[in-house]
């Protein structure tokens, strides 16, 4: 009897065990491995890119005629919606504010609460931390995305107050458009009303340049801050210096820090090529912002601390593709189902550190919210 006992033992009830055992461990190291790898490992660097009004349709148009595009490179995606507080179609004030700050406000807003209180940016918290920081755009650098970052305002048509604070902000790079709103009331071209001279303001700290042709050549060393229009830069096209370039001579100037760096680059002619229904402007503006997203990306690869966003504050135009050949590397029917912005939700790119927490659908807040977390770890 007590042999049949370990007999029993040995026999069936210790294989049914090692069995029942092994598939609890199979099972709890399946759901280590399919969970994302969510490491302990925060970036010192974080890349902000958005194409502004960049939906689904004009990533897919892109993809269609470049063949091989530098967005594929990222493997951790997502969705974003991106309604306003008030406004259920948002614009790149309120959307800007909420990827800035993680907080939803009214169209128009510039990092403010619906009750017109400063809300504190990453670019601000960045700053705190020691970070340098950078904002590059290819329309005016008081223009609502990139002012978002870095100004606080209850209208963001008040571009003379947001150069103001520009200024002010302590940001180490800053390169787009805009120069009017810099330039007094006496100056040539100058748009301000009063006789305050910011860019004697900013050469106390900055190399300025007014000439696109001159950054390649400046220092890595210095802050630089160029003004390289009056208000927009020329289309992609006609640009005589890339967004890509832009984003190369920024990095450079930045990953000096040994503090890190905050950088947001946005492609801003995206969304007045759908706003005009171009589908022309619009692929060349959507390849020029891809080349310079690889040039985050390869910064990003080599330097392994780097956590790279793109996405887009919202969609331009309604953008949906009717017709093409990847053979022929065409679209020849692009419709536009509206001259304005779209509610519909935008796709997010991301890659590196903490990569992992931009999967899913999320809203546009949780963007802002994310990256401060990280900034201020
Ligand atoms: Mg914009
Ligand atoms: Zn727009």
């Amino acid at each position: 009897m007590k042999n049949f006992k370990i007999y029993f033992y040995l026999n069936v009830i210790k294989p049914i065990w090692m069995i029942v055992g092994l598939t609890f461990l199979f099972n709890c190291s399946q759901a280590v491995f399919n969970s994302p790898q969510i490491t302990e490992y925060y970036p010192q660097n974080i890349i902000l890119f958005i194409g502004d009004g960049m939906g689904v349709s004009q990533v897919t148009a892109l993809k269609t005629v470049e063949g091989v595009i530098a967005l594929e490179k990222f493997k951790q995606l997502g969705l974003i919606t991106t309604w306003a507080d008030t406004n259920y179609i948002t614009d790149s004030a309120a959307a800007g504010t909420a990827l800035a700050t993680g907080y939803k406000t009214r169209n128009r807003a510039i990092s403010v609460s619906l009750s017109n209180e400063p809300l504190k940016t990453v670019l601000e918290y960045a700053e705190e931390r020691g970070k340098w920081t950078g904002l590059i755009t290819t329309k005016s650098i008081t223009d609502a995305t990139p002012a978002s970052f870095a100004a606080h305002v209850d209208n963001r048509n008040n571009q003379i107050e947001i150069a103001e604070q520009l200024v002010q902000s302590g940001v180490e790079v800053a390169i787009g458009g805009g120069l009017s709103y810099f330039l007094s009331a006496s100056q040539e071209g100058g748009r301000r009303t009063d006789e305050v001279d910011l860019i004697a303001e900013i050469e106390k700290t900055h190399i300025f340049i007014r000439n696109p042709e001159e950054l390649s050549d400046l220092p890595d060393t210095q802050g630089v801050f160029g003004l390289l229009a009056m208000n927009n830069l020329p289309k992609a096209t006609e640009r005589s210096l890339s967004l890509g370039e832009m984003t190369e001579k920024a990095l450079r100037i930045l990953s000096n820090n040994q503090n890190g760096f905050f950088l947001m680059v946005e492609g801003a002619q995206i969304d007045p090529a759908g706003h005009e229904n171009n589908y022309e402007y619009l692929i060349g503006e959507l390849i020029e912002f891809d080349k310079a997203v690889g040039v985050g990306l390869a910064f990003a690869e080599s330097d392994r601390n780097t956590l790279v966003i793109v996405t887009a504050d919202h969609e331009t135009g309604g953008f949906a593709i009717a017709g093409g050949s990847v053979k022929k590397r065409m679209i020849d029917k692009p419709l536009f189902a509206s001259g304005d912005h779209t509610a519909t939700m935008v796709p997010l790119f991301a890659y590196g550190p903490q990569s992992e927490l931009f999967e899913g659908i999320h809203d546009n807040t949780f963007v802002g919210k994310a990256m401060i977390e990280l900034i201020n770890r």
